[in-house]
């Protein structure tokens, strides 16, 4: 129970543990709302009475599957897989699959309520939804890979469209596997419904700039958390955890920006190059060859791999998490703290547990919360299902810089509404209090649906 919850919310969020059993990461990403929601609720007690938060709080359907599938070795395989269409409010459900072992139930949905707030925040017209399965891609050849997707998609399609339903991908989850997704939902419906899922390849109505787009997003965002503080990223030094695609594109717009990268990870171990990181090392051993980061030393034989290694205890300005939920504690942000960090923010979902955020707001440390600073890949999905609708095709120029005009809007909603709600300078408060009433006012005016 959260001794920062009013007692109003406080009776929401008890009754959303007695409802949904076992899901920690749910829990904790309703509570992080929560305790932010407050003022409000003593603003606005119309959405008290008429029950929003607990709506918001209820997915309006959940899917739950088996998928069977054969590896190459003639071998059956069953896994389970998700899609839970949290809230549509705003426009058709829109969020990624997720593949990895350690999907249940209580990721995704944690997951899928992020996505609410964060699809809100960018300002385009999309609900908010999440999917995946405890399916490993690890290890597994091309055609496992495809043969699963096949099998997933034979499921999954009865339940999308371009105006019910739109994945996308997450980790685990890149544009090989959206390929033999969309081509199986194409093969079953018979209907080439570009706008079905996002991330597609270029050739075949994927936008340009998508696959950078979390990465420079996040990057656009933290510019201007600096520059709120008058400062900017030139010549700052920048740790970033993780090292696949929206780790990558932070790299690459964060150098680009002037600062240097001096250190990334994956979930075996950690690197760090002083010189700064070889992009394009990376990118080959990552995104071509599919390789461990600590093949990295093999060619920048003076950078440091350590196995296990504790990345945060890297001093730096700006610290980037960008893996997976939850990877930065207490102990983590108090390391990044006395080591003088200004800036922190979120390229992951969650990464940052609920002490190490007190910590960093304690210590006046500017934070940025993944539902506002990585918002740049959900919103370059909705660019790419606009240009499908238009059956255009943008230049990588065009959607960058709408994507660069998305994050400074979502960096002043979530500014703005910190300093009108009582807390400037909390980014935690002006994300969730912003997204949260651009929802709740669409579900008003909806009536009790
Ligand atoms: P990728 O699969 O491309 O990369 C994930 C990276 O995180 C890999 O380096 C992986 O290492 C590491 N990682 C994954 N799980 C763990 C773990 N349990 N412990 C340590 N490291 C881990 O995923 P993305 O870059 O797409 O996604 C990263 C995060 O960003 C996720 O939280 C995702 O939800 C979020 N996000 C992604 C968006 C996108 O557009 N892709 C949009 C918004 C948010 P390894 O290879 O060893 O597993």
């Amino acid at each position: 129970m959260s001794a920062r919850l009013d007692e109003k919310l406080d009776l929401i969020y008890r009754d959303v543990l007695h409802r949904n059993p076992g899901e920690e990461e749910f829990h904790q990403a309703v509570q992080e709302v929560l305790e932010t929601l407050g003022p409000v609720m003593s603003k606005y007690p119309e959405f008290v009475d008429r029950k929003v938060i607990q709506r918001i709080c209820e997915p309006e359907r959940q899917i739950i599957f088996r998928v069977p599938w054969q590896d190459d070795n003639g071998e059956f395989h069953i896994n389970r897989a998700f899609r839970v269409e949290f809230n549509s409010a705003l426009g058709p459900y829109k969020g990624g699959m997720r593949f990895h072992p350690s999907v249940y139930l209580g990721i995704i949905k944690f997951l899928g309520f992020e996505q609410i707030f964060k699809n809100a925040l960018s300002n385009m017209p999309i609900g908010g939804g999440k999917g995946g399965s405890d399916f490993d891609p690890k290890g597994k050849s091309d055609d496992e890979v495809m043969r699963f997707c096949q099998s997933l998609m034979t499921e999954l399609y009865r339940h999308l469209g371009e105006n019910t339903d739109v994945p996308a991908g997450d980790i685990g989850v890149g544009k090989r596997e959206i390929g033999y997704l969309f081509g199986q939902y194409k093969r079953i419906t018979n209907r080439y419904e570009s706008g079905v899922l996002t991330g597609k390849g270029l050739d075949w109505g994927g936008i340009l700039a998508r696959n950078e787009a979390t990465g420079y997003g996040l990057v656009y965002f933290v510019d201007e958390m600096l520059k709120a503080k008058k400062d900017s990223l030139d010549g700052k030094t920048v740790v970033v955890s993780g090292s696949g695609n929206v780790a990558i594109y932070a790299i690459e717009k964060a150098t680009q920006l002037g600062a240097k990268v001096i250190a990334c990870s994956d979930s075996s171990g950690v690197i760090v190059d002083e010189e700064g990181i070889d992009l394009d090392l990376l990118k080959q051993l990552k995104e071509v060859e599919r390789r461990r980061l600590s093949a990295y030393t093999d060619t920048r034989t003076h950078a440091k791999y350590s196995e296990n290694g504790d990345i945060w205890s890297v001093a730096c300005d700006v610290a980037l998490p960008c893996a997976t939920q939850n990877e930065l504690n207490g102990k983590d942000a108090k390391k990044l703290v006395e080591n003088g960090v200004v800036v922190v923010a979120e390229g992951a979902n969650m990464p940052t547990t609920p002490e190490a955020a007190r910590i960093f707001a304690e210590a006046g440390i500017a934070f940025g919360p993944g539902k506002a600073a990585n918002a740049g890949g959900v919103a370059t999905s909705a660019l790419e299902m606009q240009q499908n609708a238009s059956r255009d095709c943008w230049t990588f120029e065009h959607t960058e810089s709408r994507l660069h005009q998305i994050m400074v809007d979502i960096h002043k909603s979530a500014f703005e509404t910190a300093d009108e709600f009582g807390s400037p300078g909390n980014y935690v408060v002006g994300a969730n209090i912003a997204g949260f009433l651009k929802v709740a006012r669409a579900m008003d005016a909806m009536g009790l649906v």
